[in-house]
């Protein structure tokens, strides 16, 4: 695993708990009894203030966008836990996880509270599911060369930021460390997970966009697209896992801007690191290191991180 190549800092050293992974945005962590290369029962997730763009994680980092996404994370996690005879999402955390409001758990080490999820280790499924309720980013871009959306035919006309006929599940391929992620069809996922899991994967990811899309439209929010990983728990039961509906796995627009903006920009105005993304396309050519992100680019992506998270857990 070549992480040294994206971890600007090493991780810190956690009581308890011993260091095994790092992704471009999180560290996970094993209890620190776990046999070298055993199975634990659980994981101790520590999202960080890095923040990732075209692949590189960028410098500096994001005040405070650990404990935001976690604590959104965890919000969703209990939103779609089931209330109101809706079904309950299984998810990932540990019974003993205390969510949002109480105290965390003794567990969480306090050099990463707020910001970390002790969870249960699941057999993780290889398939990104994303869900897609607006055609924007490398949607638009099939789009306009094929009119189709991962091979989804679709109507002639549709602008950028407009909202599909119905939202479409089109998963990709979670390659290993390093490599891309890869668009498939619903096909190939059979392929890789089976009949019976790729269909269980398709029909609970475009249940829980549903939900949470009527969730964030009634706080005058758009959930444009989002993407879920699942995993089997130890029962075998089909879990949600991983970080859910933050602005680094969805994109969030502003609903009133949407409806009245003239032009794509104005349309989406986002809660998701677009900001980011706009920058550094107009200042780097992709080629080498990204330059360091100016101090007004991290003020307003805090900025609408927090709001995001302000609009809708308030
Ligand atoms: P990338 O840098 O491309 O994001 P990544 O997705 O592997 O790589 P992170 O998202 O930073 O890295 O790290 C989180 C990792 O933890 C992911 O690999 C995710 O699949 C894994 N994960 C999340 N929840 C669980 C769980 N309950 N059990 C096992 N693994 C999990
Ligand atoms: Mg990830």
């Amino acid at each position: 695993r070549d992480n040294e190549r994206v971890i600007p800092a090493p991780p810190p050293a956690l009581d308890g708990w011993r260091h095994v992974y790092s992704g471009k945005v999180r560290d996970l962590y094993v209890p620190a009894d776990t046999a070298e290369g055993g199975q634990p029962a659980h994981l101790l997730v520590v999202a960080s203030d890095r923040v990732s763009a075209f692949d590189h994680v960028l410098s500096p980092g994001i005040p405070d966008k650990g404990v935001l996404l976690t604590t959104l994370s965890l919000w969703w996690f209990d939103q779609l836990a089931g209330a109101d005879g809706e079904r309950g999402i299984p998810n990932h955390l540990a019974a003993d996880h205390i969510l949002v409001g109480d105290e965390p758990h003794e567990l969480i080490p306090d050099a990463v509270r707020g910001r970390a999820m002790i969870v249960r280790s699941l057999d993780m499924q290889p398939i990104e599911c994303v869900v897609r309720g607006y055609l924007t980013g490398s949607g638009w871009a099939e789009y306009q060369a094929t009119r189709t959306v991962c091979g989804i035919p679709l109507p002639e006309g549709l602008r950028d930021g407009d909202r599909l006929p119905e939202p479409l599940y089109t998963p990709a391929y979670k390659a290993p460390m390093g490599e891309h992620d890869e668009n498939i069809t619903f096909e190939r996922s059979v392929e890789l997970v089976g009949e019976d899991t790729a269909a269980a994967l398709r029909d609970v990811s475009l249940e829980i966009y549903r939900r949470a899309s009527a969730t964030a439209e009634e706080r005058g929010l758009i959930l444009a697209d989002t993407k879920f990983e699942f995993g089997f728990d130890a029962e075998g039961v089909l879990t949600l896992a991983d970080e859910v509906l933050t602005s680094d796995s969805s994109r969030y627009w502003d609903a009133e801007s949407w409806r009245t903006g003239t032009t794509p920009a104005a349309r989406m105005a986002s809660f998701d690191k677009q900001i980011v993304r706009d920058w550094l396309a107009a200042h780097w050519d992709k080629q080498g290191e990204p330059p360091t992100l100016p101090d007004d680019i991290v003020t307003r992506t805090r900025a609408r991180y927090a709001e995001l998270l302000e609009r809708l857990t308030s």
